[in-house]
């Protein structure tokens, strides 16, 4: 079992906040399991071990929430010191939990890149979404970030919130821009039902930006950022040269990965699997020196073409179709002629130069794309 990446999943956020759907819980309501989690997450690190599982090639390791900033700095050396040298190690920090000290602690035992939630830097908007930060706030965390040694620092907006217009999400992008960060991912505001926000948008009494409005955004977005010197590298993703996410291409690229913590997704060949996303589980199957794993699935070679084409159609450089064919055995411009054929005559997608990739309108319109292949 040969991953090249790891992600680490910290399920714990001071609160809520009102858009969220991730598995993470207000540390306040989990304090018997926040104080040994850490210890929980080597365990099971060591159980993968002692299965076979093989480390020596990691190419990054991601700590992913929740907030993995509010995790002791401690625990976080622990992980380290027990993984194989990789060249990228992010942590995802939330502003209001990170100062100099912890920013330069965690810059010193390896990690070397940081995202930082930023979501917005309107003030109002922060406080409608629950958010426990204020801009300045993130401001001064991505200063401090610098100063700590940083050299690679990413910035998470969100746009499409309640009442955002153009002109709000362009402020947004002038504050962040103005930082000068090495990566900027932009996602626009989805609502699962069980959100609170989502409750509120069902029965009728929230409002988000509607889809013409979050692709007009996005549209903005994408001359902004360009225009600034972050190259859209993937539908929500922007960076400068050479700090694309080796992380998420591993994601897109449908390369190994394996999730250790409570609820934390993994992917080996055809198999799919997550952990338990009960916290009780997780802390007893790991005490009891079991694999905290449940929803395994085994996915048939269809399900997994079919994932690698819209997975890869993710990244702006599309699928190059002779590696595509050297990796599945097929030529996928054969298999999906027909979808390829209507995509391209709808000018949602280009085929050319051994390629296929997302046109600018299907980078607006990629689920339509998407589904097509499912
Ligand atoms: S900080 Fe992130 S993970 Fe935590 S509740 Fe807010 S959005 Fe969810």
């Amino acid at each position: 079992m040969k991953f090249t990446s790891i992600y680490i999943h910290i399920p714990f956020c001071r609160r809520k906040c009102n858009y969220c759907d991730f598995v993470s819980f207000p540390v306040a309501d989990q304090q018997q399991y926040f104080t040994i989690y850490g210890d929980l997450l080597l365990k099971e690190l060591s159980l993968w071990q002692q299965q076979g599982s093989d480390f020596s090639q990691l190419q990054s390791l991601y700590f992913g929430g929740g907030t993995p900033s509010l995790l002791a700095i401690e625990s976080i050396k622990a992980l380290l010191s027990c993984l194989h040298q990789t060249s990228e190690i992010t942590l995802e920090a939330n502003p209001e939990t990170v100062d100099f000290d912890f920013l330069q602690q965690l810059h010193d035992a390896g990690v070397n890149r940081l995202s930082l939630g930023a979501q917005s830097f309107n003030d109002q908007a922060l406080q409608v979404m629950g958010r426990c930060h204020t801009a300045a706030q993130t401001i001064n965390a991505f200063n401090e970030a610098r100063r700590a040694g940083f050299t690679n620092i990413n910035l998470d907006l969100i746009y499409g919130w309640p009442m955002q217009d153009r002109a709000q999400m362009q402020a947004d992008l002038a504050v962040a821009l103005a930082l000068d960060p090495e990566h900027l991912s932009l996602y626009g505001l989805s609502l699962s039902d069980q959100s609170p926000w989502g409750k509120r948008m069902l029965s009728g009494d929230l409002e988000i930006a509607d889809s013409d409005l979050s692709a007009d955004m996005q549209e903005d977005a994408m001359k902004i950022l360009e225009a600034a010197g972050l190259h859209q590298y993937e539908i929500a993703n922007y960076a400068k040269a050479g700090f694309a996410s080796l992380h998420n291409c591993s994601y897109w690229q449908r390369q190994n990965y394996l999730g250790i913590g409570c609820a934390a997704a993994s992917c080996l060949l055809e198999k799919r699997w997550s952990n338990l996303k009960n916290l009780a589980d997780y802390a007893s199957s790991v005490e009891q020196g079991k694999l905290p794993v449940c929803e395994q699935e085994t996915l048939s070679f269809d399900e997994i073409i079919a994932e690698a084409i819209f997975l890869g159609l993710r990244l702006r450089q599309g699928i190059d179709l002779d590696q595509f064919a050297e990796l599945y055995g097929l030529r996928a411009e054969k298999r999906f002629a027909k979808q390829l054929r209507q995509l391209t005559e709808d000018g949602l997608l280009i085929v050319e130069d051994g390629s296929m990739r997302l046109s600018k309108k299907g980078l607006l319109l990629g689920n339509e794309v998407f589904y097509k292949f499912i």
